[in-house]
C-alpha cells in the first residue's frame, strides 16, 4: 500500500515542505486516455465532489494561488489535468463528479473518463478522496471508493474545509467515516483533515504525498 508515514516525522515533514516549493507546472488536460501524459514518474490523483474544495487544496499544497481551477462545470469538456512537481510527482486532478442536476451522458463521460485512467495508471500510487467536512460522505462518494477499490489502487480520505465545523464534530466525523471505509478494501485507514483557508494540516498531507515521490539521487 505504499510506504508507511508519519505525521510527525521531521523528516518527512521537512521533505514535504521542499518538495511542495519546488516548481510545480500545468502539463496537460486530458478529455480521453489517449492524451494522458506517457511518463515514470510516480503520481498521486485527487478526486473529489463539484465544490469539495479540490483546486483550492491543490493550490494550497503548491503554494499557489491559481495553478488548479474549478472548470469542470456542468457541460464543460471533462478533463484530467496534470500537474509536475519537482520534477520528482505527475498529481493528477479527475474531474468533479455529484453535480445535482448532472446529464446521464456527462456521468457516461466521467465514469469512462475516470475508469480508464484508474484500470490503466500503473504509477499511480495513491488517489486522495476529497470530503467536505460540513457534508460527510456522499452516495456519489461511494461510486468512487468502489471504482478505486475495483481497479485496485489505494486511496486515502482527506477532510475540506475542516475549519467550517467545530473540533468536537470533526473528531465525530472522522470516527464516523474510519467505520464507514472500513469495508472499502482499498481505502487507508489515517483521515486526514484539512482547511486550505486556514493551512490547517497542509503541512501534514504534503509529508504524506512527498512519500511517495521519486526518491532524491
Ligand atoms: P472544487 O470545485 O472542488 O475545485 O472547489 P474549489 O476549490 O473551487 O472550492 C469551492 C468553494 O469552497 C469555494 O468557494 C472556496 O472558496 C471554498 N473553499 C475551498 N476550500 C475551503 C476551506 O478550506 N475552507 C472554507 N471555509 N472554504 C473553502
Amino acid at each position: 500500500m505504499g510506504p508507511e508515514i508519519s505525521d510527525d516525522d521531521p523528516e518527512a515533514i521537512d521533505y514535504g515542505r521542499w518538495l511542495f516549493t519546488q516548481p510545480c507546472d500545468f502539463v496537460i488536460g486530458c478529455a480521453s486516455l489517449s492524451q494522458v501524459p506517457e511518463t515514470s514518474l510516480p503520481e498521486i490523483a485527487f478526486a473529489g465532489r463539484s465544490n469539495v474544495g479540490k483546486s483550492s487544496l491543490i493550490n494550497a499544497l503548491v503554494g499557489q494561488n491559481a495553478l488548479a481551477r474549478t472548470s469542470n462545470t456542468p457541460g464543460r469538456t471533462q478533463q484530467v489535468n496534470f500537474f509536475e512537481l519537482g520534477k520528482r510527482l505527475m498529481m493528477a486532478d479527475l474531474p468533479g463528479y455529484g453535480y445535482a442536476k448532472a446529464p446521464k451522458d456527462l456521468v457516461r463521460q466521467w465514469t469512462g473518463l475516470v475508469n480508464s485512467y484508474l484500470k490503466g495508471r500503473v504509477q499511480l500510487r495513491r488517489t486522495c478522496v476529497l470530503i467536505d467536512a460540513r457534508h460527510g460522505l456522499k452516495e456519489s462518494d461511494e461510486v468512487i471508493m468502489s471504482m478505486l477499490d475495483k481497479a485496485a489502487q489505494p486511496y486515502q480520505i482527506v477532510l475540506t474545509k475542516a475549519d467550517k465545523i467545530k473540533d468536537s464534530a470533526l473528531q465525530k466525523l472522522i470516527e464516523t467515516t474510519q467505520t464507514a471505509i472500513a469495508k472499502h478494501v482499498a481505502s487507508h485507514p489515517v483521515i486526514m483533515p484539512t482547511s486550505s483557508r486556514k493551512g490547517l494540516g497542509i503541512t501534514e498531507l504534503r509529508a504524506s504525498l512527498a512519500a511517495f515521490a521519486r526518491p532524491l539521487e
